[in-house]
């Protein structure tokens, strides 16, 4: 992770009280560290040089160990479509990682990645196919929501953690992120409006029940039972449905939260009336929702997006059996849409690092 830069802190990984220890060891007054927290986590400044209101003695200090990515725009893709916006980011170190801005009539959605790369190989996601690079940092899963706040000019009112990498797997850092981003002396983003997902790390979700969160939850199904789910999954084979089913019940009983199920509909896969049936049978009686997602084709991969009747059918099926359900739309069909396939596209073969000239 990268939490340090040649020696360097990374600031904006600091939650508050941190960051006020860090200010007046070295000397500052503590109102100092009110302005610099608001600097970065309210004005969103991507530079030390930008924080008018600190002298240009303290920061000098300030640079002298700590640092603060600024976050460079490899590459966007735009939507001619929808306007949804795909960013490519260098980070200090040469690592890339993607964020997605989302344009909805409920308001903007951000997504961001938890990891570069990612270690869990399901096989229909791009994002891991080269393994994981590395676990992101606070303040660079802080940053990507940062940058594209002032790239759009827009506000964000929901942030979904559903890019790379899988969140529980980078668990304290996604904890403290969730309680910086929603925070009142940050960007105050309500908790409501934030959707973690993952593909069911047992331990980890009956540890994030305790943490006394209102965030959404979402676990990665995509197949009504443990045979056909080990088949596109390899943390099936570590985690029964069941047990994954046990953990939500917990999580729904200490947060209230309802939760959603992601079910990515893979054509002859995982598609028909049976796992339809099947799947409302396992989610009986709970408080739910299942968000379907037309799988989106990566190169690399054989699978195939269900046709529309398949999906049509298949949602009809989950509400004619008291399940909640709705087909995820497309964003960003013209650009790379699936999970990982900008970052690809720009990575030398296996070096998760390397940068195609
Ligand atoms: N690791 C987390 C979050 C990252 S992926 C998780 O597994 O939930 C976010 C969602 O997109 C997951 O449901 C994932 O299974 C799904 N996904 C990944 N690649 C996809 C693809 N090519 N088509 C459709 N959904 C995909």
């Amino acid at each position: 992770m990268m939490d340090k830069m040649n020696g360097k802190q990374d600031i904006r990984s600091l939650p508050f009280e941190a960051l006020k220890d860090e200010i007046i060891k070295l000397g500052m007054p503590a109102f100092r560290a009110k302005q610099i927290y608001n600097w970065i986590h309210v004005k969103l400044v991507m530079d030390f040089e930008e924080m008018k209101n600190i002298s240009r003695g303290d920061r000098e200090r300030l640079k002298d160990i700590f640092y603060l990515d600024p976050m460079a725009v490899r590459d966007v893709q735009i939507s001619s479509i929808d306007g949804t916006r795909k960013y490519l980011f260098l980070l200090s170190d040469g690592t890339m990682i993607e964020s997605v801005w989302m344009e909805y009539h409920h308001g903007n959605s951000v997504c961001i990645s938890s990891q570069a790369g990612c270690r869990m190989g399901c096989k229909f996601c791009a994002s891991t196919i080269d393994g994981l690079a590395r676990n992101l940092s606070v303040g660079e899963m802080l940053a990507q929501v940062y940058a594209i706040t002032r790239d759009t000019g827009k506000r964000v009112s929901n942030v979904v953690v559903m890019g790379s990498g899988e969140p529980l797997d980078n668990y304290d850092q996604l904890l403290t992120f969730l309680h910086m981003i929603s925070d009142e002396q940050g960007l105050c983003i309500s908790q409501r409006n934030l959707t973690v997902s993952t593909c069911g790390l047992v331990p980890k979700i009956l540890e994030l029940a305790e943490e006394g969160l209102s965030i959404t939850l979402a676990i990665s199904l995509h197949a009504p039972d443990d045979a056909l789910r080990q088949t596109m999954m390899p943390i099936a084979r570590v985690y029964s449905i069941k047990q994954i089913l046990e953990a939500c019940r917990v999580y729904y009983g200490k947060t209230g939260r309802r939760l959603t199920f992601e079910y990515s509909l893979v054509k002859d896969v995982n598609d028909t009336r049976h796992h339809a049936l099947k799947l409302a049978e396992l989610l009986r009686g709970m408080n739910c929702h299942v968000n379907l997602i037309p799988v989106n084709p990566i190169k690399e991969r054989k699978f195939q997006q269900s046709d529309r009747t398949n999906q049509q059918e298949f949602k009809k099926l989950l509400e004619k059996n008291g399940i909640n359900a709705t087909i995820r739309r497309e964003m960003g069909r013209d650009i790379d849409g699936a999970c990982g396939q900008l970052r690809r596209r720009h990575m030398d073969g296996q070096n998760g690092n390397t940068i195609k000239a």
